[in-house]
């Protein structure tokens, strides 16, 4: 097998993570919610413009938390696209709901927001957008159907921390929203999340669900007393340790999105002649919508020309990947009724997208194989050459 010399992904320290980390050992706090955690919450809620911000264990926790809050149990129906992480409906399947699956948007891979209000019913008690690869959904639209059938949204913003639809941060349209900080998104701690709370009759809640069901934070607050077991929850907090990194990250959030675009529109500008000639289309990014330059994906003509530009590339020592594979055709979306057909855009796109090396520190000179391994892939005949 070829040596990988580029890989698709490569964490990297963005400043003073390590020296951050050594202040909470020499403090010795590193349990959650110590002086780094306070920090991390801070930034977020002033960067962002929130009533509150939690970090968390994983984005996953924090979208448990948010179906939790909302009290979803057995029956109640939440809408969700079918290419998205696991997570996305999985935390909602945890308390006994039933995904929906609706299709994408087939030019920026977003929840279709003309097929959701088809999707709604009585029982309807969520909507889980994502915005794919950082761009923003038609919020809009999406939130004035939610209004006015009174159902929930909780924005999955994995990919677009820091993010704008029309001016607008994205995280502050729904009652609640998701950040990820592992290892593949754009600021990380390896593994930790965010949730954030843009209706602040959540705030006291998410606190005591965070904290095992106990008013701890309270007690710490010198609220009350004692602390006790007031609710349901479970153990959602960060380790300080961790947060001390991610404060460190989110401190250079400014360095890293100008990287990260570097790389981006690198791919963009030097790709466009190829791209055009070979008949693969290129991300599509709004004019409402400052995107994060979270990824670099490429709509291959068929399954069998990005299958084979993935090997193409590997034979090089370069990885790229494919995305989500579609939920409602998984073992579990197949449980809920998931068919062929019933997501068309999800089906077809899922089958042709490839991403490329991406990171902060993926250097020019990499970018310049990546892009000339690329240029000497002909689709048409899944060869290389010509
Ligand atoms: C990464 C990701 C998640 C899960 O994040 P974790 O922090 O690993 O739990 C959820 N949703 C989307 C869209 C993601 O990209």
């Amino acid at each position: 097998m070829t040596e990988i010399r580029i890989p698709f992904n490569r964490s990297s320290l963005a400043g003073r993570e390590q020296e951050y980390i050594s202040q909470a050992m020499a403090i010795g706090q590193i349990a959650g919610d110590q002086m780094f955690t306070r920090k991390c919450h801070e930034l977020l809620e002033n960067r962002i413009g929130i009533p509150k911000a939690l970090v968390t264990t994983s984005c996953t926790h924090a979208l448990e938390m948010s179906a939790l809050l909302l009290n979803i149990e057995p029956g109640d129906e939440v809408i969700v696209p079918s290419f998205t992480f696991v997570s996305t409906v999985n935390a909602f399947v945890l308390r006994g709901a039933k995904p929906v699956f609706v299709d994408i948007r087939p030019d920026t891979l977003n929840l279709d927001e003309t097929k959701l209000e088809s999707s709604i019913t009585s029982k309807t008690r969520a909507i889980v957008p994502v915005h794919y690869a950082g761009v923003a959904c038609e919020m809009d639209t999406l939130m004035s159907i939610a209004a006015k059938h009174g159902v929930a949204v909780v924005e999955d913003n994995a990919h677009g921390l820091f993010g704008k639809y029309k001016g607008k941060m994205l995280g502050t349209f729904g009652c609640l929203a998701t950040q990820s900080f592992h290892e593949t998104k754009n600021i990380t701690c390896g593994e930790g999340g965010a949730l954030l709370i843009n209706d602040s009759t959540f705030i006291e809640r998410a606190e005591i669900i965070r904290e095992k069901g106990t008013n701890r934070s309270r007690f710490f607050r010198g609220q009350v007393d004692k602390y006790s077991w007031v609710d349901v929850g479970s153990s959602y907090l960060m380790s300080d340790i961790l947060a001390a990194f991610l404060y460190g990250q989110l401190e250079c959030a400014d360095q890293i999105q100008a990287k990260r675009r570097r790389v981006w529109e690198y791919y963009h500008a030097n790709l466009a002649e190829w791209a055009g000639r070979q008949g693969v289309r290129t991300p599509f990014v709004p004019a409402e919508c400052e995107q994060t330059f979270h990824m670099y994906y490429l709509l291959l003509p068929s399954l069998e020309s990005r299958q084979a530009l993935i090997r193409h590339l590997k034979q090089q020592g370069i990885l790229s990947v494919f995305h989500y594979l579609p939920l409602h055709l998984s073992d579990m979306g197949r449980k809920y009724g998931g068919k062929a057909g019933d997501c068309p855009v999800t089906e077809n796109l899922s089958d042709r997208l490839l991403r490329l090396p991406f990171y902060n520190e993926l250097a020019e000179n990499d970018q310049a194989t990546v892009v000339e391994a690329l240029r000497a892939f002909n689709c048409l005949d899944g060869r290389s050459g010509g």
